[in-house]
């Protein structure tokens, strides 16, 4: 405790307590890290038992102290001070290093992966809980980018979003969907000789999801699962998909469900006001997002009549172009620039540019569905809060200080436009289709 004085009255302050807490929190942070970083080398392989339990405890039991020190130390609501001027959330020299420390993982994970040798005999324990069989750099990646999701989620939950429960459920959703969907059911499936298959990801995002030898590998594989994989591909493709976003627009998926929004509204929240909002952005987005949509299907479509001809016709040019496709976009440009940009270009660069589902669920929500956000533009002040904090780039300010209604294909309808707007002019909202442009 410590004395202050408001208005010449002695007050006890707590303020050092909790000061004292988010430092040792920070430490331990630190201290996990540290022997995140010596497991690196050939220690990581010898005492993965130890290192794995020392390094992920330490960076777990951290993070913790942090959250809970932060939230009682601070008044709830969401806080952006000075998010402007801290060298790590305003393109400053230590988002520079982050950045180039985040590609070049991405890169040496893709094609380089014996690097990371020790890091993955690290996991090993973890993994042979899990699935019964030593670790790849997939499993590796997986464990990394859930553990992630979950500390940074309960950051967002306990800290800054604790004082709404819409965003604290949001969160919890995109958690439960990373933790149990695209981490633990697809390891464990490995582990019982099933296809590791990930139930929350869909064609044209899982782009070889309905590839004929996706299709045909499933169907053949013995008991039944195989088969329930491809119906609910399909199913969730050509049927969930118009129909949820039909009613709730896309953040149905975007903001509750997709791994991928998933870490960028968790992990990289801190740099959601780095999205460009010039109309020069705006227009390559349109341009990138249906170039990959149109790419993906032409090359679905290629391989499919390439399977049904039996090379007839293509030759190995569709197989060509899956491999270019998988480079490309599958990892140049959802891995190493999607993720490993955020710290320079925010947080959705992938959604925003390269998504083909995104793409499509856009296409539906401008012009076939309910969602819409609706804006009393008599309480603007035009503060610009709104614009700022929009992860995709959407001049929010501009249609509240017209009193239109936001129908952008691009909207994640993450809805913290909504929350940080100091008035609240802004509502997320489902409507009508015929009342949802107020022109
Ligand atoms: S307009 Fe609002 S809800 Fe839509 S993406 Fe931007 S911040 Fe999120
Ligand atoms: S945050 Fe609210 S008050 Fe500020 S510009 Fe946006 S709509 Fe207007």
């Amino acid at each position: 405790m410590e004395l202050v004085q408001i208005d010449g009255i002695n007050v006890q302050s707590q303020h050092r307590d909790f000061t004292i807490l988010k430092k040792s929190g920070l430490a331990l942070l630190a201290i996990g890290m540290f022997f995140l970083m010596i497991s690196l080398s050939t220690l990581g392989k010898m005492y993965s038992d130890v290192l794995l339990f020392l390094s992920v405890g330490f960076i777990i039991s951290g993070s913790l102290i942090y959250i809970v020190a932060i939230s009682r130390a601070e008044p709830a609501g969401i806080k952006n001070n000075g998010i402007m001027f801290r060298s790590l959330t305003s393109r400053g020299v230590v988002s520079w290093i982050l950045a180039v420390f985040l590609t070049s993982f991405y890169i040496i994970l893709y094609w380089f992966p014996h690097l990371l040798e020790n890091w993955i005999r690290l996991v090993d324990p973890l993994a042979y809980l899990i699935m019964r069989q030593p670790a790849d750099q997939w499993f590796l990646y997986g464990t990394f980018y859930t553990i992630s999701v979950l500390l940074m989620g309960l950051y967002m939950i306990f800290y800054k979003y604790r004082h709404n429960r819409y965003h604290q459920v949001r969160t919890l959703s995109i958690m439960f969907f990373q933790f149990g969907f695209a981490f633990l059911i697809p390891f464990v499936l490995k582990g019982l000789n099933q296809p590791d298959f990930y139930f929350s990801y869909f064609w044209p995002l899982k782009y070889d999801y309905l590839f004929p030898g996706t299709v045909d590998f499933l169907l053949a594989h013995p008991g039944g699962l195989g088969v329930f994989m491809v119906f609910w591909g399909a199913m969730m493709s050509f049927i969930a998909v118009p129909i949820l976003t039909y009613f709730f627009g896309k953040r149905w998926y975007c903001s509750w469900v997709c791994g991928c929004g998933g870490l960028a509204n968790t992990a990289g929240d801190p740099f959601r006001q780095l999205s460009d909002k010039s109309s020069g952005a705006w227009k390559l987005e349109r341009w990138t997002i249906y170039s990959v949509l149109i790419f993906s299907i032409v090359t679905t479509i290629l391989i499919w009549i390439n399977s049904i001809s039996a090379g007839q016709i293509f030759g190995q040019f569709s197989q060509t172009m899956s491999r270019i496709y998988g480079f490309l976009i599958g990892a140049i440009f959802a891995g190493v620039i999607g993720v490993g940009f955020y710290p320079l270009l925010g947080s959705r660069v992938w959604c925003r540019f390269g998504c083909p589902l995104a793409a499509i669920l856009g296409i539906i929500q401008r012009y076939f569905s309910r969602f819409r956000i609706t804006t009393n533009g008599s309480q603007c002040i035009s503060c610009g809060n709104c614009s700022t904090y929009c992860e995709m780039g959407i001049d929010v300010r501009w249609y509240a200080q017209r009193e239109q209604n936001i129908v952008r294909a691009s909207c994640v309808g993450c809805g913290v436009c909504a929350a940080v707007c100091p008035r609240g002019v802004l509502k997320l909202e489902n409507g009508s289709v015929g009342k949802r442009y107020n022109l």
